[in-house]
């Protein structure tokens, strides 16, 4: 059966960025068949119709990193100096199991899907369980295990990761909604022989690797006494870097650096709250977009970013990048949508399948509401949406020509019973994070 998303302002994000003021989307199956103006529709009688009712049609957006499982940890150890290292890996280590990954990858999903994400790029461990709830949602995703030099939760040998992705990847790989993937914590937490054979492996089996880069002041310290350079040059010399790479932050990165990720292909999750909540430099996202490379927005982990949605990153990547050139000229509002939409689906190279609203592409697009009084009136529609518009403004998701949410309710899952077992889960985490507090402060 098609479907078709009547009486919206299509805003399509293509090469031209079209806006059709009064249009119409046609979904077969889960492709987009048809668009154009209202005036023009003939709807048949085997059409399932969707009302927009005036509202914003675009394209859903594209979380480019994220650790989506880390719900069930959120507001933990907040505002605490090297929170990684001193809060966050015990804590894993200490706790994380299945079904606490597979109850904090659901209680994401339904945010995600209520905030109009519909690809996300995951980073975790025992990502078997985010691959599942991935599935029953019906969203889209690139999910890349975590490997590390040490003994993670979901394997007692340092690298175990890697065995762990290669089963986790013949599993999922040619899946329609998922992209399974190689997740490398960082260059500060895994060596080069490990992650050059990664790199192997990715190219062999064909699939993303995904890793945080240039993030951390301690990773550009050890990089500089180490080699004399930084990660990202030190990276480019082994041979790590290329096209598949999606690196996450970018924050500590020069003039030579952005032209070595540019030549190599990398493409760049800039996670703008993330780091301003962790108290790092501005990202110079807007210069390696400038320079041609794909950039794209991550939230970061619920414990980073606590958010998952990236509508509200719209603004604050334009209101911070402003705030850090002293200059209100540079970041416009349309150039945030991009970055939300199909610049993510570049960062994650599925440019040609997603990120805009276009015949034959995959049919994954939200509803905003534009009624509300937070939204009216309109003048702009990239200033309505990056200014204006708030998560909840979103009703309508809808992945691969499938409605996720109408109304603002999420079909898939018993909301009120996934908050009873994100409440029991937290009781458990609580004893612990009072143990760890104790201990953090000695
Ligand atoms: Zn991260």
């Amino acid at each position: 059966m098609k479907k078709c998303i009547i009486n919206g302002v299509v805003i399509t994000m293509d090469d031209s960025r079209n806006i059709i003021e009064d249009g119409f989307v046609i979904i077969d199956g889960n492709e987009i068949s048809e668009i154009g103006n209202m005036k023009d529709l003939k709807v048949s009688g085997d059409m399932d119709v969707i009302d927009a009712r005036g509202g914003i049609v675009m394209p859903g957006f594209v979380n480019c990193h994220t650790h989506i499982s880390m719900s069930v940890f959120r507001g933990l150890g907040e505002d605490m100096p090297d929170r990684l290292r001193r809060y966050m890996f015990p804590m894993e280590d200490e706790l994380l199991d299945e079904e606490m990954v597979g109850i904090g990858a659901r209680l994401s999903l339904i945010e995600l899907i209520q905030g109009g994400v519909t690809t996300f790029c995951d980073m975790y461990y025992f990502e078997d369980e985010v691959a599942k709830a991935v599935r029953d949602f019906g969203m889209r995703a690139v999910l890349g295990e975590t490997i590390l030099s040490k003994p993670s939760p979901d394997s007692s040998e340092a690298y175990g990761g890697i065995e762990y992705a290669k089963r986790f990847i013949s599993k999922w790989k040619g899946d329609s909604l998922i992209t399974p993937a190689f997740a490398p914590h960082a260059p500060y937490t895994c060596d080069d022989q490990h992650l050059m054979e990664i790199k192997k492996l990715a190219d062999e089996l064909d699939v993303p690797i995904t890793m945080h880069l240039s993030e951390m002041l301690h990773e550009m310290e050890e990089f500089d006494s180490k080699y004399g350079k930084t990660p990202i040059k030190h990276l480019e010399d082994i041979g790590f870097l290329s096209e598949r790479l999606i690196a996450a932050h970018l924050v500590y990165v020069d003039d030579e650096d952005i032209e070595v990720l540019r030549r190599n292909g990398v493409g760049a999750a800039h996670n703008v709250v993330a780091n301003a909540k962790s108290g790092r430099k501005v990202s110079p996202a807007p210069a390696m977009h400038k320079a041609g490379m794909n950039v794209g927005l991550g939230t970061d982990g619920p414990m980073s970013g606590n958010h998952q949605d990236i509508l509200s990153l719209l603004g604050y990547y334009t209101k911070i990048q402003k705030q850090a050139a002293l200059d209100n000229r540079i970041c416009p509002a349309v150039e945030a949508v991009e970055l939300g939409t199909i610049g993510g689906a570049r960062v994650l190279g599925m440019a040609d399948e997603i990120g805009s609203i276009e015949i034959g592409k995959k049919a994954d697009i939200i509803i905003i509401d534009t009624s509300a009084p937070n939204i009216q009136p309109i003048y702009d529609y990239y200033s309505a949406i990056v200014y204006a518009a708030h998560p909840h403004n979103v009703v309508m998701t809808m992945v691969n020509g499938s409605v996720l949410m109408s109304d603002r309710k999420v079909l898939v899952q018993d909301e009120d019973r996934l908050i009873d077992e994100v409440r029991e889960v937290s009781k458990r985490i609580s004893r612990f994070a009072r143990e760890l507090d104790q201990r953090a402060r000695l």
